[in-house]
């Protein structure tokens, strides 16, 4: 665990992933749809704006996530995994 992009916390539920406890997520929530409503790197809330066409979420500290920088680090890793 070395890169810093690497996530920490869950960007729905805040939890912190490396604790092993259960995750539970909505069908949307598994398929990314919904907007993260946590900092995947410190556990903060973000501010969380929902757009027609997506959303994007804001850091205080991070700064600003957005659904297609998301969408697309999901397709790059299926794309790398098969
Ligand atoms: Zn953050």
């Amino acid at each position: 665990m070395c890169g810093e992009d690497e996530p920490i916390f869950h960007p729905n539920t805040g939890t912190e992933i490396a604790s092993g406890e259960e995750i539970r997520l909505s069908p949307s929530q598994q398929a990314g749809y919904d907007a993260p409503r946590f900092c995947q790197l410190c556990g903060r809330r973000m501010k969380v704006q929902i757009r027609p066409d997506g959303w994007h979420a804001e850091c205080s500290r991070h700064g600003l996530v957005d659904s297609e920088w998301i969408f697309e680090a999901q397709l790059r890793r299926k794309l790398g995994a098969g």
